[in-house]
């Protein structure tokens, strides 16, 4: 029996990691089809086929394809560890649960190539249920138990290393694409084809000839990548496709450490427009997704770190409705030191300890990441009692408006009334009561986007930086003025 093993996995440079997988699937399935007879001593019973499972033959069948089935699991999760994915042998699995192996067919385990890997059958229609891993092997499906237990000695093995999941976005969040024919005249102005093309040593501006783009990696990305590497299993996953995340994986990942075939991307999503941790074998309590977009996250929001977006390329400017400079325009970038990836990676390790060091009674099989995010949030604006001035529009209900929660989640007190305990007044204009109160009472007055901004940077920002300003001035910058835009991030020629 052959396969189709023609087309590697997104894997960019352990094509021979993927002919091992091939090849062990490919003998597995040949086992399974006819009984070796050697092992079995006994030639009559070269066949376990779903038809003859009758009569005495059974149990002898049975029993073999028990053994059979657990070589054959443990040379899966083997497989599944060689693609990048930590799973050790799992202690408690090996001694005790001998007898929760004895399953046969089915429920399948899973499918590869449309084969079960422990019975040989062919997948059909009632065996859809399960999902497709594409992105490790094509052809790849799990059943989900099958996921399930992947799942749990992945948790046990990573939490022993002392590692997390961390689910990297690439657009926005680790680099900045742009389409060739999508480049500014300022952009070609000053070069940067030219500059993209050199071959200098730590450049971060490349060329994808082959998709006609240019890409720039973020500022402080390599360092962000190797510090990361030690705290978590890292994924990337994209909504672009899979040449391009691969194209990307290779930039990012130039000696292929990091990712290993953990590159998802646009075709491994089991539903339109939205990413989930279902096609991750790394559990929801030990996931951490760092993203410019929430909307695609809408089942795993307590996971997620969203991210300021980067936008380096006039183009990347130009479909967010900024019109503003781009920083390619400028010759400017983010500044390494204090830029979004820098103040991610101490959030990170923040998460990082809290998870594993903190004095707490629950066992670490137990703990939650996404308590664990909630809390480090909660740390921003602790101590902090907010007043808002006519930011939100009159008809709604300021606790159901975006401003209101985000302060909450940070850690403030929001309050709809002023009194002495009251530390900020939030407005976008000096001349309501309430600011004006501010001012006479030695209250902050602050403008919406320190709440933001202090969101994104994960840290209480100077207020004196989000000044308020007066009506007057107010009505020169109409239009400029955004809540709900980004603040930029820091910068430096
Ligand atoms: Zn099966």
């Amino acid at each position: 029996m052959s396969l189709a093993t023609e087309s590697p996995s997104p894997s960019p440079s352990s094509s021979s990691g993927s002919d091992d997988f091939a090849a062990l699937l490919d003998a597995e399935l040949e086992l399974t089809s006819v009984v070796d007879s050697a092992s079995l001593g006994d030639p009559s019973t070269s066949s376990t086929s779903d038809d003859e499972e009758d009569g005495d033959e059974d149990v002898v069948v049975e029993v073999e394809a028990v053994e059979q089935s657990s070589t054959k699991r443990r040379k899966v999760i083997e497989q599944v560890q060689d693609r990048g994915i930590t799973i050790k042998p799992d202690e408690d699995a090996k001694g005790s649960c001998k007898d929760s192996q004895i399953k046969i067919c089915p429920p399948h385990p899973g499918f590869f190539g449309g084969l079960c890997f422990r019975c040989g059958k062919r997948q059909d229609e009632e065996d859809v249920p399960g999902v497709a891993f594409g992105y490790i092997h094509k052809g790849l499906r799990l059943g989900t138990s099958e996921i399930d237990r992947l799942r749990g000695s992945n948790v046990k093995s990573l939490l022993r290393e002392r590692k997390l999941v961390l689910i990297l976005d690439l657009d926005h969040t680790l680099i900045n694409s742009t389409k060739l024919h999508d480049i500014s005249a300022a952009e070609r102005d000053l070069g940067i084809q030219t500059f993209a093309s050199e071959d200098a040593p730590e450049k971060s501006l490349f060329t994808l000839e082959a998709m006609q783009m240019l890409t720039k990696l973020r500022p402080f990305v390599c360092k962000f990548l190797k510090e990361a590497s030690n705290m978590f299993e890292m994924y990337i996953y994209t909504m672009g496709d899979k040449a391009y995340a691969i194209e990307i994986a290779k930039l990012l990942d130039p000696g292929n450490v990091y990712f290993g075939s953990k590159v998802i991307s646009n075709s491994d999503c089991t539903q339109r427009h939205q990413k989930g941790l279902d096609v991750v074998l790394g559990a929801e309590n030990v996931a951490i997704i760092l993203d410019d977009t929430e909307y695609v996250w809408q089942k795993h929001k307590e996971n997620l770190i969203l991210m300021e977006r980067y936008h380096y390329f006039a183009s990347s400017c130009r479909q967010f409705g900024f019109s503003v400079k781009a920083l390619s325009e400028s010759m400017q970038d983010e500044r390494e030191s204090d830029g979004a990836l820098a103040t991610t990676l101490d959030v990170l390790k923040r998460i990082h300890t809290l998870f594993f060091d903190s004095a707490v009674e629950t066992a670490l099989s137990s703990r939650d990441v996404r308590q664990v995010i909630k809390k480090v949030r909660q740390e921003v604006l602790q101590g902090c009692k907010v007043v808002f001035s006519r930011v939100f529009p009159s008809s709604s209900r300021p606790q159901d408006q975006i401003i209101w929660k985000m302060a909450e989640q940070l850690g403030a007190i929001c309050c709809a009334d002023m009194d002495s305990t009251v530390t900020h007044v939030v407005a976008v204009d000096s001349g309501t009561e309430k600011a004006r109160w501010a001012v006479g009472n030695n209250k902050i007055l602050v403008h919406p986007r320190w709440i933001e901004a202090s969101n994104f940077r994960w840290h209480r920002q100077q207020e004196e930086d989000f000044p308020v300003p007066a009506p007057k001035e107010k009505s020169k910058q109409k239009g400029k003025e955004n809540a709900d835009a980004v603040a930029p991030g820091p910068t430096e020629s």
